[in-house]
């Protein structure tokens, strides 16, 4: 992809701070940096998003995020824990559409990064989420 931002960044056409590279992921510092150490995991073939991988480059990409999690949270004794996020489409605050995770360092329950679910659990009956468990069950291996 000649224009994506993600893919000049795996050319080195474009700087990023490199964390970790081989021949399936790129692992580089976000420039936001959410919270200090902020990193983002990338597979090195462009995808837009989470539904367009196959188990292959899944469990190649899934597999290898563990390992650069450890080395986030090894650099900073203060990094107390992580969140690790995929933003998929533009509702869901995709910006960038190279598929990424983001590895966030959390160092208090009140530092730069916030996340909120809502408890609707009483909004439904068990039938209501019977119908939702059927509706996504049919389509699994679509
Ligand atoms: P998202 O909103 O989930 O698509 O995340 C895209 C992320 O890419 C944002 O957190 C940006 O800060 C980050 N980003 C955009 N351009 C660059 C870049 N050149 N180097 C590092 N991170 C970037
Ligand atoms: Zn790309």
């Amino acid at each position: 992809m000649k224009d994506c931002i993600f893919c000049k960044i795996v050319r080195n056409e474009i700087p990023s701070y490199t964390v970790y590279e081989d021949d399936i992921v790129k692992a580089f510092l976000d420039i936001s940096q959410g919270t200090p150490g902020h990193t983002l995991v990338i597979p090195k073939k462009h995808i837009a998003n989470i539904f367009d991988y196959d188990e292959e480059l899944a469990s190649e990409v899934f597999a290898r995020i563990p390992k650069i999690a450890r080395a986030v949270k090894a650099s900073n004794p203060d990094i107390k824990g992580m969140n690790i996020l995929n933003n998929n489409g533009q509702v869901a605050y995709q910006s960038v559409f190279h598929s990424h995770f983001h590895l966030i360092p959390r160092y208090t329950n009140n530092d730069d990064f916030k996340m909120i679910f809502k408890d609707n659990s009483k909004k439904y009956s068990p039938n209501q989420l019977k119908a939702i468990q059927e509706s996504i069950e049919k389509h699994i291996g679509d």
